[in-house]
This record gives structure tokens, C-alpha cells and sequence, in this order.
């Protein structure tokens, strides 16, 4: 596996991207290098090995890279989490507040039954809008929020007070 600081040095930092002031993590060379993908799914892994999720569900669409083979790795499904319009059949919808105006995110109604063990992944914790609307979808069908899962964490947003009192692993923090 590979370490934290190998894997930190694979993010780019891409200034005043989508916007002025915004400092973007941008993980694509993480993912287009072969140990970097392996160590960086292995890590979130052994991060969430004793939850024993029943089902990994990924936010559209960084969380669905990582939450694929997360998935695979722990021997549990996947669920996507998308943006509307576009999951096929009966939707739940959550919309949540954005610095300028507000964003919707969906889950099929049927993706988790009542009762299952839910491992909740995005490639990266910013101020945690999205993630606390994902973990309201799930727990509206009745799942539990065993544990959630980012590649990186921007701490100085102070997200994971948001996401209080559910279980937050990182492994990079910035
Ligand atoms: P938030 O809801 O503020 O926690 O934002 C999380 C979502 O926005 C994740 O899906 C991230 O991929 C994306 N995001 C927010 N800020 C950044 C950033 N500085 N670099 C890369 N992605 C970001």
C-alpha cells in the first residue's frame, strides 16, 4: 500500500479553479497512476474495514471512481447517488444549499432497504453540504449510516461538524 504522502503528492492543486479563490484538488493523476489508484482505494478500505457495510453508496460522480472498488474490496453493492434527471426510476430527492443558490442530489427509492449498513463515499469533504444531503437520502429509506468515507478532507471547512454525529475517515486532510 502505498503512504499518505505519496498519495498526497499525486493530487494537483489547480488555483482559482471553477472559481476565483477556489483551490482545486484535482485527483486525476491519482487515478491515472496504477499504484496510486490501488493505494488510495486500499487505504479508504482499511479506513472502513470494520464497518462491514452492506452497501457502499457513491456521490456523483469522483465518489463513484473511488466507490466502486471500494465496493468490491469490502464485498458489498454499490449505489449511485446522482445529480436529477438522471437515475431511471422512482427517485428520492434532497436539495441543499450551495455559497450561491442550491443543488439537488437523487437516489432511487428502492436502492436501499430498511435496516442496511451504509458506507457513504465522495472523493472529497469540503463544507459537507453535499454529503449530509447524501446521508439524509439514505436514512429517509430507512438505511444506517455505518460510516463515511473521503479520499481527501478539507479540515479548515470544518465539514465533519456538519456530518456530527456519523463516523467521518479521511485519508488526506488538508
Ligand atoms: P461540499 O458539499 O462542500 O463538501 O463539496 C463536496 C463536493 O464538491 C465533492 O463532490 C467534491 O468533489 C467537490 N469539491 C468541493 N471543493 C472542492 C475542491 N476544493 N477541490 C475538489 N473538489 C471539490
Amino acid at each position: 500500500m502505498q503512504g499518505a504522502d505519496s498519495l498526497r503528492d499525486l493530487i494537483r492543486e489547480v488555483p482559482d479553479f471553477p472559481r476565483p479563490g477556489i483551490s482545486f484538488k484535482d485527483v486525476t493523476p491519482l487515478l491515472a497512476s496504477p499504484t496510486g489508484l490501488a493505494g488510495a482505494v486500499s487505504a479508504m478500505a482499511a479506513a472502513a474495514a470494520d464497518i462491514r457495510p452492506d452497501l457502499v453508496v457513491g456521490i456523483e460522480s469522483r465518489g463513484f471512481i473511488f466507490g466502486v472498488p471500494l465496493a468490491l474490496t469490502l464485498g458489498c453493492g454499490f449505489v449511485p447517488v446522482r445529480k436529477p434527471g438522471k437515475l431511471p426510476a422512482a427517485v428520492l430527492r434532497q436539495t441543499y444549499a450551495l455559497e450561491y443558490g442550491s443543488d439537488s442530489i437523487e437516489i432511487h427509492a428502492d436502492a436501499v432497504a430498511p435496516g442496511q449498513r451504509l458506507l457513504l463515499v465522495d472523493d472529497l469533504l469540503a463544507t459537507g453540504g453535499t454529503m449530509v444531503a447524501a446521508a439524509s437520502l439514505a436514512t429517509q429509506l430507512g438505511g444506517e449510516v455505518a460510516g463515511i468515507c473521503f479520499l481527501v478532507e478539507l479540515t479548515f471547512l470544518g465539514g465533519r461538524d456538519r456530518l456530527r454525529p456519523y463516523r467521518v475517515d479521511s485519508i488526506l486532510q488538508y
